[in-house]
């Protein structure tokens, strides 16, 4: 780095003890390398310079020489016995761990995920289904059909077709993996990578299966029933462990992640775990005061509309929403009056509203509403 900043101190960098042993070095720079990871930590801009002055700080105490240095004459003395760091030539943050801890997917990072003999996890799989929102509103089970890498069947997955003997890799002599040394700034690095005859299982088959073609897996179509949580939304996931691709080399299984749509139903609006919906009331019975009858999600009920109810009234069925996917009450239905007014009437109708209408009194007619109220009303406010 070439800032004109005073370096930390290296056991600070760490968070070590200065009588911190080799072991402790590496544990603590390992620690700091898997917080600072570019695909761990990329909402924090520093992580990169974070990660170049643990690296220095690695770079230097676990060096004896340099670290003898170090501790007794400090950065200024290393900078005079011609160290100097020098990670601007990496082109990425990523390029920077690769020379530390070799290709691969930060496995030997990250631990598991490439354990020796080159076990890998499997990927994940997306699969999709469709339910109504009645089927929502319930907790529900849903049959899902998804293709996914699984074990080979005929040759149980170790890629020797069947009675065929399986023999120690000539390549790496068994040990599944190749050693390559390249430069880097901080030297020879030297790196391990997977076998390319036996793809790091250290054994080949001497006659390849048939059905896999020695790899051990093979695409299958399965099906799995899903419980569907009741309150789920459109979009949201459910993730089955370890029902994704199968491991490879005795890895363990992805996991499979299911998305739920939920499909429109024409009678509602969702809105959370509140359902809306519309009701249209003649005008004479909304001044008389009726009762209708509703479509909810678990079926029809009676709802009383008041004498005197208003277009865009909203009357509420408390709990007739959608259940609350964590445990929440559930949601209302909210149910908003469409006053009709009467069309087309006929001579006999007529006569009755002009009656109606000569009738009228202020009491009658007046809202005590101010314009805005009535607006809001209106746009459902
Ligand atoms: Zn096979
Ligand atoms: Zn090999």
């Amino acid at each position: 780095m070439t800032s004109a900043r005073t370096p930390r101190d290296y056991y600070d960098v760490l968070g070590i003890p200065r009588n911190a042993g080799e072991g402790e070095i590496k544990k603590a720079f390992r620690r700091l390398a898997r917080e600072l990871h570019p695909d761990v930590n990329s909402h924090d801009p520093q992580a990169e310079d974070k990660f170049k002055e643990a690296a220095e700080a690695y770079e230097v105490l676990s060096d004896p020489e340099r670290r003898a240095t170090y501790d007794r004459y400090g950065h200024e003395g290393l900078r005079s016995g011609g160290y100097a760091p020098n990670f601007e030539t990496f082109g990425s943050v990523s390029d920077l761990f690769e020379a530390f801890f070799g290709g691969g997917g930060f496995g030997d990072l990250f631990g598991g995920a490439a354990r020796a003999g080159g076990a890998t996890q499997g990927g994940d799989v997306a699969a999709s289904t469709e339910i109504d929102l009645a089927q929502a509103a319930h907790a529900s089970t849903v049959d899902v059909s998804y293709e996914a890498i699984v074990r080979c069947q005929n040759c149980r997955g170790n890629g020797a077709e069947p009675g065929t003997p399986i023999e120690t890799c000539a390549r790496c002599q068994g040990t599944g993996q190749l050693r390559a040394v390249s430069r880097t700034p901080f030297g020879q690095v030297v790196r391990a990578a997977p076998c390319d005859v036996c793809h790091g299982d250290g054994r080949v088959a001497r006659e390849p299966c048939r059905v896999c073609r020695g790899r051990g897996r093979s695409v299958q179509r399965s099906n799995i029933t899903v419980d569907v949580p009741a309150g789920i939304a459109n979009g949201q996931r459910i993730r089955i462990s370890g029902r994704g691709h199968a491991g490879e080399r005795g890895g363990p299984s992805g996991d499979l992640y299911v998305l739920i749509r939920v499909r429109e139903d024409s009678r509602f609006v969702r809105d959370g775990d509140d359902l809306v919906t519309a009701i249209d009331v003649p005008a004479p019975l909304a001044a008389l005061g009726t009762t209708v009858t509703v479509a909810t999600v678990e079926g029809s009920v009676e709802l009383e509309v008041p004498a005197g109810t208003q277009p865009h009234e909203t009357l509420v069925l408390h709990g007739r929403g959608m259940p609350a996917l964590r445990g929440r009450r559930t949601g209302d239905l909210r149910v908003v009056v469409n006053v009709v007014v009467p069309r087309h009437l006929n001579h006999k109708q007529r006569e009755l509203f002009e009656q109606l209408a000569d009738s009228m009194t202020h009491h009658n007619l007046r809202t005590d509403e101010g314009v805005f109220a009535k607006l809001r009303r209106h746009f459902g406010g």
